[in-house]
């Protein structure tokens, strides 16, 4: 649940507001004629128009840190320059002169953000972390000269108006929808006092944002637990590799490193017996933010939620939770507490039988007695798990080599949206790590070409954890087609050489989810970019679908093979997994809603005096959150939220997509030819991946099910109780 879409802070506002491509000709003021003769004898390589095969490929074999800064700021003028020509242009505004020569401009700063991603996400260095601590307050303050450009409004309000009283063709009165809430939303019709303090509140908590998520990798970084080799009783040979190579990079040769990463901390805990060594792991992990130090993300909450509350506030708002959510699928605060609210107390039942269960286990197998802890929790699950089902995850990462996945996840784009992946000749597409790896997209039966695969699938150093997918270049048909450039990102511990990459149930999962991103992005077919633009609570549902894939019987039986002898997954094997699906749904369920539910609660609350530590234990008491679970993310370590504006009250979303994702898997298994259905497929593709953000995902979602999700089928697929009367939602 913690993948998510890559989101820069306040840079996907910045590309959201100012999407792509060559500077306008006409009625060019002289801003924008400098600027046309500063481009022309460009030679920042990270600027340069993308050349090669493809349409064009980013230069990621040319990538220089000296290079960003002066990018940056070029391409940010340039964009300026081509905005205010927007803005200034004498003739009465137009769809073309105004909302089309706005999707048309930014071009290189698009191709900037994208170099600029990947040394933010995937080969981070404290050089690096230096210049975007810089940059934070500059692309913020860009930003509003955007956002908060007058005359440029008014013109977006005049075509705006003009559509209401006669609509445009519908993906054009879409994209006029779309700009114009946007800009609105951004504080675009305040008084001019106003929006000076809008720009500046945004400055400030662009560098928050930053310093936020900095703290939170420092203390990744710092806190590594070297254990030796007479405690590692419990933990599988492929971690005990993976950790002493870990050590071996640290300059600890001979120990065995635990990082302070969620693949590494879940491993730990599920598998170590040496409680004391489990505790330590699981404090160092969840106090990411929270030890006091300089890295003490705890100020640094308190002034984001009070600056996010008076910021909305210029605009007329209550709180930010009730400004954000107006243009998501839950439209209101309270829509989406009500969601949470119905499936929390099944949770929260749940969990204390899961506990009952483990205290059990714990009775009759610990030497000393003991009483479950946080600490405790996967260790113990994992013991019922396996005395109740039987089922020893090791021995089903047997059957989940990576190239087996790819192969799979391939198969699956093959079956429901008719592409082909082959790979790229080695060496004709310039990647940034050696570990990357690229595939051409096809279509199956046309051979038309459809864009380009990257995968990064390996931890290291620089990289953030998780697991996310991101676009370099979207699909856009209004100028020109554009065909897409997708990348999926995973932290797969590297193997030692000649070693097989063997991953969870839960890490194929995560893979199969990131795809399913990939395959929204390239199964686009909108024709402005603004209409790749994404619905925070929606967005994350055709991902989640796409993971209902893995346990389909055809991707069994071809691809999830044992690693050595080639022998497909045993049906009695597939069945404990089935069977298994909804063990521990109960921490599942209250570790993301706790999370969930205190993103909500903070920006709902007054944040004047706001003590975040505090906060969250009083919350957390009145929610009668179960003492032997933590938040799956803490306060102080919460990115999602804190290091940028795109999952803040949107945490939720994860929940709101899940039940449209439950919702929509019960077409398929109802439909004659089942998961691989040739009609439902069709819809699927058709209604709820192709359109993107072109049409409104409660509509896009009726044209699929023709009627509106339930929670019911999400209630079953966790194996809680399903409420009363059919519950809408
Ligand atoms: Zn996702």
């Amino acid at each position: 649940m913690q993948k998510k879409i890559i989101t820069a802070g306040s840079l996907m506002a910045v590309l959201a507001l100012t999407n792509c491509t060559s500077v306008q000709t006409q009625e060019q003021s002289q801003q924008t004629q400098a600027a046309v003769e500063q481009k022309q004898e460009e030679t920042n390589p990270l600027l340069k128009e993308w050349t090669g095969p493809y349409g064009g490929v980013p230069a990621f074999d040319k990538m220089n840190l000296a290079d960003l800064k002066p990018a940056m700021e070029k391409a940010m003028a340039l964009n300026l320059a081509e905005i205010e020509a927007i803005a200034n242009n004498p003739q009465p505004a137009t769809f073309e002169n105004t909302i089309e020569e706005m999707e048309r401009a930014g071009e290189e700063l698009g191709r900037v953000f994208t170099y600029y991603g990947i040394w933010s996400s995937n080969v981070s260095t404290p050089e690096f972390r230096k210049i975007q601590a810089e940059m934070a307050p500059k692309i913020s303050e860009f930003n509003s000269k955007i956002s908060q450009n007058e005359k440029l409004f008014q013109r977006i309000k005049t075509v705006y108006d003009n559509a209401q009283k006669n609509p445009l063709p519908a993906d054009q009165q879409r994209v006029v929808q779309l700009v114009y809430e946007g800009f609105a939303m951004e504080g675009a019709d305040l008084s001019p006092e106003k929006k000076e303090r809008y720009a500046a509140i945004n400055k400030e908590l662009s560098s928050l944002y930053t310093k936020f998520s900095n703290n939170v990798l420092a203390d990744e970084e710092k806190y590594i637990v070297y254990i030796t080799k007479d405690q590692l009783s419990g933990l599988p040979e492929s971690f005990v590799k993976a950790a002493a190579k870990a050590a071996a990079d640290n300059g600890q040769e001979g120990k065995y490193a635990i990082t302070n990463t969620r693949s590494s901390m879940d491993q730990f805990l599920t598998y170590s017996d040496e409680r004391a060594l489990r505790e330590k792991v699981w404090k160092n992990y969840y106090s990411r933010g929270d030890n006091g130090d300089a890295n003490d993300n705890n100020a640094n909450i308190t002034r984001i939620l009070q600056l996010r509350r008076e910021r909305v506030q210029l605009m007329g708002y209550d709180n930010f939770a009730e400004w954000r959510l107006q243009n998501r699928m839950a439209k209101t605060p309270q829509a989406a507490m009500d969601l949470m609210l119905a499936v929390w107390p099944a949770a929260t039942a749940r969990a204390k039988e899961e506990v009952a269960d483990m205290q059990a286990i714990a009775n009759k197998t610990s030497k000393t007695k003991i009483t479950i802890e946080p600490w405790d929790y996967r260790y113990y699950a994992e013991k019922v798990r396996q005395a109740k089902y039987d089922l020893n995850s090791d021995e089903v990462k047997q059957y989940l080599e990576l190239g087996n996945l790819t192969q799979a996840i391939f198969y699956t784009a093959g079956e429901l949206f008719n592409f082909n992946f082959t790979p790229v000749p080695e060496g004709s597409v310039p990647v940034f790590h050696e570990d990357v790896k690229v595939w051409e997209v096809t279509d199956k039966t046309t051979g038309e070409h459809i864009g380009l695969w990257y995968l990064d699938p390996f931890a290291r150093q620089g990289k953030r954890s998780g697991a996310w997918a991101t676009t370099y270049r979207a699909h856009t048909t209004f100028d020109g087609k554009k065909t897409v450039l997708s990348s999926n990102n995973s932290n797969f511990v590297k193997p030692a050489p000649g070693e097989p990459v063997l991953v969870s149930w839960d890490d194929a999962e995560t893979f199969f989810h990131e795809f399913g991103h990939a395959l929204h992005f390239l199964a686009s077919n909108v024709k402005y970019p603004t209409l790749n633009s994404g619905v925070r609570d929606y967005t994350e549902f055709q991902s989640q679908l796409l993971e209902r894939w893995l346990s389909t019987d055809r991707v069994i039986n071809q691809f999830l093979k044992h690693y050595k002898t080639g022998e497909p997954m045993p049906k009695e094997l597939v069945a404990k997994i089935e069977k298994a699906a909804t063990f521990n749904q109960g921490f599942a369920t209250t570790e993301f809603l706790a999370s969930a539910l205190m993103d909500m609660h903070l920006h709902l609350a007054d944040p004047a005096n706001l003590d975040p530590d505090k906060f969250e234990r009083e919350t957390l008491t009145k929610l009668n959150m179960p003492k032997e679970i933590v938040m799956r993310h803490r306060t102080p370590h919460f990115t999602h939220v804190f290091s940028g504006e795109g999952y803040a009250t949107g945490y939720y979303g994860y929940l709101w997509a899940d039940v449209l994702t439950s919702d929509a898997s019960e077409a398929f298994a109802e439909a004659p030819g089942g998961f691989y259905d040739k009609q439902v497929a069709d819809k699927l593709v058709k209604y709820l991946f192709a359109p993107r953000n072109a049409m409104d995902p409660a509509e896009a979602y009726r044209l699929f099910r023709g009627r509106d999700a339930k929670i019911d089928a999400l209630m079953r697929d966790r194996g809680f109780p399903v409420p009363g009367p059919q519950s809408k939602k």
